[in-house]
């Protein structure tokens, strides 16, 4: 089963991705400095929302459709309808703060049980590490956190604009090498069953000659 599938405008290729963690982690702030090059000191934590951005990675264009989420981390219909189809998840906690970072693993499972696959194109970025007198949570621990959900790790800092774009090109750079596997292997298989058919074919072929 594949519950996502490609989707285009004008041309462009769209890439789903979704950012999850507890509210005050700074994903409207890392959104907004991805998309409009600016730091927000407030933002309506219940607001969510979708935003746009072309980018050109590695030579080639796309659209990233980047959903700011907010509120409740419970699990809901509308939060298990995007996780269903977002491509791409970053998983965000601050520095500053252990409980957004226990929260991180939950959003892991979340996901998780909605796809029931681990091919899934997934950050985990730890922000705020422009607080570094308040920090809680270890560069160390991240990394094995990472190591742990087996996906790339960045230490960001929405207010310098440190890294923002290397979570998001990291992450559009995943979803395309999962497309290219799933493509060859998709090509692999009608190879194969092409071959198939033709041994099967010939071999009808032989059964009427000497029939
Ligand atoms: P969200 O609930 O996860 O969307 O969090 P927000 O983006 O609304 O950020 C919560 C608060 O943290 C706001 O006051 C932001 O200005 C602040 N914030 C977000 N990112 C950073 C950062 O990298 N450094 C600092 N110092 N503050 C940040
Ligand atoms: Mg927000």
């Amino acid at each position: 089963m594949h519950p996502t599938t490609a989707s285009f405008l004008g041309g462009l290729r769209i890439y789903k991705i979704v950012l999850l963690g507890e509210g005050g982690v700074g994903k409207s702030a890392v959104t907004m400095q991805f998309v409009s090059h600016c730091f927000l000191d407030y933002h309506d934590p219940t607001i969510e929302d979708a935003y746009q951005r072309q980018a050109v990675i590695d030579g080639e264009s796309g659209l990233l459709d980047i959903l700011d989420t907010a509120g409740q981390q419970e699990f809901t219909a509308m939060r298990e309808q995007y996780m269903r189809s977002g491509e791409g998840f970053i998983i965000m906690y601050s520095v500053t703060d252990r409980q957004s970072f226990r929260e991180a693993s939950q959003a892991k499972k979340q996901i998780e049980r909605v796809r029931r696959c681990d091919d899934i194109p997934m950050v985990l970025v730890a922000n705020k590490i422009d607080l570094e007198s308040k920090r809680e949570v270890t560069t160390e621990e991240g990394q094995a956190l990472a190591q742990e959900f087996d996906c790339a790790f960045f230490e960001t800092s929405a207010a310098l604009r440190h890294f923002v774009d290397d979570v998001f090109h990291s992450l559009v750079r995943q979803i395309r090498r999962k497309e290219r596997l799933g493509t060859k292997s998709a090509q692999k298989d009608k190879k194969h069953r092409k071959r198939a058919g033709t041994i099967l074919q010939n071999l009808f072929r032989r059964q009427k000659k000497t029939a």
